[in-house]
């Protein structure tokens, strides 16, 4: 097999290993409009927040393990294809002085996990050396991988990754006992944090959740994200949604709608951006975000008594959990009152289309004006069906 027949292969397949929305300008891309010379983009952040676009390039489609969702597992009957660190440095350099991008390089198992972590290392080192590659590196390892590997990727590449996929030992018991969720995955990304805080990576650490493959809550994803990043020093943790897959033992199931991995970015968003604490969400009876909105007017929605708050007197902290206020808006309101007192929402037009939600929160100098429209929306929507974007895998 020649290295293009090798690249049809493995571009696709490093979808299933994405680490981020395949799109391109906004648009998503399914596997048969996707090829490696062209399409293979996405976009992450650099260390200085800068978004660029990042190939993405599987090293092997091998794999020895059988994960009960993954279409690369041993026991599915799928192309596979293998590229040396040479040829994979030869095919991509190219590439990536073309499109001006990144790359983000993992692998399956094939033989070990030390073998194709080292494979991909070595992929990255003949990039950085005898191609003279200074740009984005994200380097993907597979669980399992030995300190050492894990030492050597962290001199070449500016983010490192590791995918914990469930939230739990206990959840990786029951899908997966072969994997040793603490052992394989989560000493793993201890390493990688120590590096980080050594002064390697220094766009940071990723990983990704396959929301729904170990009929988890999202109640239990937040509280992981949230000691993934304060324990691990994790920057950046990602919802995969899982797809129910033909060839795999779980192609009955039924596959997480996208809606759902939304919605925990969301959750996750405010966490970071906006002061909640993951305790605060609003979950509803199994323990999951609402599906019909989102996750700060779902809280809000279920403190009535907090609201409304009056917009002349609150301060920042509080403004932030104004539904339809992020930190621009309260940025606009707060100078908007260095100028006069706000008595209607007319005064607050500047936020646009926002203002009436906004207005379903406040009083100004006294006086409410709101409609209850956002509630009564929110409750249409509670009780309409989850329509979900099909895709092919
Ligand atoms: S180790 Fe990775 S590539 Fe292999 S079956 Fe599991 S998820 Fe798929």
């Amino acid at each position: 097999m020649d290295i293009a027949e090798k690249l049809a292969i493995l571009a696709p397949a490093a979808h299933f290993e994405a680490c981020d929305t395949h799109a391109v300008a906004g648009r998503r891309y399914t596997r048969t409009k996707s090829h490696w010379s062209e399409h293979a983009l996405s976009a992450e952040s650099d260390a200085n927040g800068v978004r660029r676009p990042v190939m993405r390039l599987l090293l092997s489609a091998e794999c020895v393990y059988n994960c009960p969702y993954c279409p690369l597992r041993a026991g599915n009957d799928v192309p596979r294809a293998t590229l040396t660190p040479e040829e994979a440095a030869a095919a991509v350099a190219p590439q990536l002085q073309r499109h001006d991008a990144g790359l983000l390089l993992s692998t399956a198992v094939v033989g070990s996990a030390d073998e194709s972590g080292t494979a991909v290392v070595e992929s990255a080192q003949i990039l950085r050396k005898r191609y003279a590659y200074r740009g984005y590196l994200h380097l993907k390892l597979p669980p399992g991988v030995s300190h050492a590997v894990v030492e050597a990727a962290a001199r070449v590449a500016d983010r490192m990754s590791l995918n914990i996929e469930v939230p739990s030992a206990a959840r990786q018991a029951v899908l997966d006992p072969s994997r040793d969720w603490r052992r394989d995955v989560v000493l793993r990304l201890r390493w990688m944090r120590d590096l980080h805080h050594a002064g390697h990576i220094k766009s940071g650490i990723a990983t990704q959740f396959v929301v729904g493959v170990g009929g988890e809550s999202d109640q239990e994803l937040i509280a992981a994200t949230a000691w993934l990043r304060n324990e691990l020093a994790v920057g950046r943790v990602y919802y995969g949604a899982f797809k129910a897959l033909a060839g795999t033992p779980m192609a009955h199931m039924l596959s997480t709608p996208l809606v759902r991995t939304q919605r925990l970015l969301q959750a996750d968003w405010l966490l970071r951006h906006y002061g909640f604490a993951a305790e605060e969400l609003a979950f509803d009876g199994h323990a999951n975000l609402s599906l019909a909105h989102d996750p700060k007017l779902a809280w809000a929605l279920q403190h009535p008594e907090l609201f409304p708050v009056e917009i002349n007197r609150a301060p920042a902290d509080q403004l932030l959990r104004i539904p339809g206020l992020g930190p621009l808006g309260v940025k606009r309101i707060l100078r908007l009152r260095m100028l006069g007192t706000l008595r209607e929402p007319a005064h607050i037009a500047v936020l646009g289309t926002t203002t009436q939600r906004v207005a379903d929160f406040v009083t100004f100098d006294g006086r409410f004006f709101g409609t209850g429209r956002t509630a009564q929306i929110a409750l249409r929507n509670a009780r309409k069906p989850i329509v979900d974007q099909l895709t092919l895998f």
